[in-house]
C-alpha cells in the first residue's frame, strides 16, 4: 500500500492528523530528501525508517516499487506540500499502480491551493503550470496558451527568477495584466501583493533582496460587462 502524504509548506502546525497517523503506522517513509523529512519526524517525535526516493534514477524507483510489492506499507513525502505537484512522486505512483499496488492520496497542504484560495479572484477554475521552462520563448508560449483558456494561470517561481518571470508576463500579456503574488505562505513573513504586473515589478525591484517562496497568479482584467465574458467556471 502506498500513501501519498502532503506535509506543511512553511508551518509545521499545518500537518493533518491523518498524515501523522499514516506516518506513524507506515513501515517505511519514502522521501525526496531524508534529512528534510527527519526534521519533520523529529518535531512530531516519530521514529521511522526512511529511504530516499530519487525520481531521476530508475534504480531508486524500482527499489521503492519492490518494497511496495513485497507487501510493505509506505508513505511518500516530498520536502514540502503535496508529492507529485511540481515535486517527485508521479513515476512511483504510475509504476506502483502498474505493479498492482493500492494507492491512497491524502489531502493536505499545497502552495497552489493555498495561494488560489487567498487570491480573491473570480471563478473556481484555473490553469496550473508549476515551474515554467527556463527558455523565455517556451515559457512565454505556455503562458499565452494557458491565459487563452480564459482562466487564471498559476505559476511557481524561485526568488532568484521571480522578477524575470514578471517581466516575461508583462512582455507576453501586457503591463496592465493583473497579478497576485503570494509569498512565504503560512510562514511568519507571509505576504500578498496584488496589482498590475508593471506595479509589482516596481515593488519587488525596489527591495534590496528578493527572498522567500513565491506563487504567481495571473488574473484576468476586470470585466466591464459580465455577459461579454464567457463564464470560466459554470459550476459557480
Ligand atoms: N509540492 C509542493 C506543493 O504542493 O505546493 C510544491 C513544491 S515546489 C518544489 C516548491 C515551490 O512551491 C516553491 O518554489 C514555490 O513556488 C511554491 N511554494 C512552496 N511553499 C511555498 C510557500 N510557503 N509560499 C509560497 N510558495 C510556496
Amino acid at each position: 500500500m502506498l500513501y501519498i502524504v502532503p506535509t506543511p509548506i512553511g508551518n509545521l502546525q499545518d500537518i493533518t492528523l491523518r498524515a501523522l497517523e499514516v506516518l506513524k503506522s507506515a513501515d517505511v517513509i519514502l522521501c525526496e530528501d531524508t534529512r528534510r523529512t527527519q526534521i519533520l519526524l523529529s518535531h512530531f517525535a516519530l521514529a521511522k525508517p526512511t529511504i530516499r526516493y530519487n525520481e531521476n534514477e530508475d534504480r531508486s524507483v524500482r527499489r521503492c516499487v519492490e518494497i511496495l510489492v513485497s507487501g510493505k506499507t509506505a508513505a511518500l513525502v516530498s520536502d514540502c506540500g503535496t508529492p507529485c505537484i511540481s515535486d517527485p512522486g508521479w513515476k512511483l505512483v504510475k509504476e506502483a499502480l502498474a505493479a498492482g499496488v493500492k494507492i491512497s492520496s491524502l489531502p493536505g497542504p499545497s502552495a497552489v491551493a493555498c495561494a488560489l484560495a487567498g487570491a480573491g479572484i473570480t471563478g473556481g477554475a484555473f490553469s496550473f503550470l508549476g515551474f515554467l521552462p527556463r527558455k523565455p520563448g517556451k515559457a512565454a508560449k505556455l503562458i499565452a496558451q494557458a491565459y487563452g483558456l480564459n482562466v487564471p494561470v498559476v505559476l511557481y517561481e524561485s526568488p532568484y527568477r521571480v522578477l524575470k518571470m514578471l517581466e516575461l508576463i508583462s512582455k507576453t500579456l501586457g503591463e496592465d495584466t493583473p497579478v497576485v503574488i503570494a509569498r512565504e505562505l503560512s510562514k511568519v513573513y507571509e505576504e500578498w501583493l496584488r496589482g498590475r504586473v508593471s506595479e509589482l515589478i516596481q515593488v519587488l525591484s525596489a527591495r534590496p533582496k528578493v527572498q522567500g517562496e513565491f506563487v504567481l497568479i495571473i488574473d484576468r482584467p476586470a470585466v466591464k460587462n459580465q455577459e461579454e465574458e464567457d463564464d470560466p467556471n459554470p459550476c459557480f
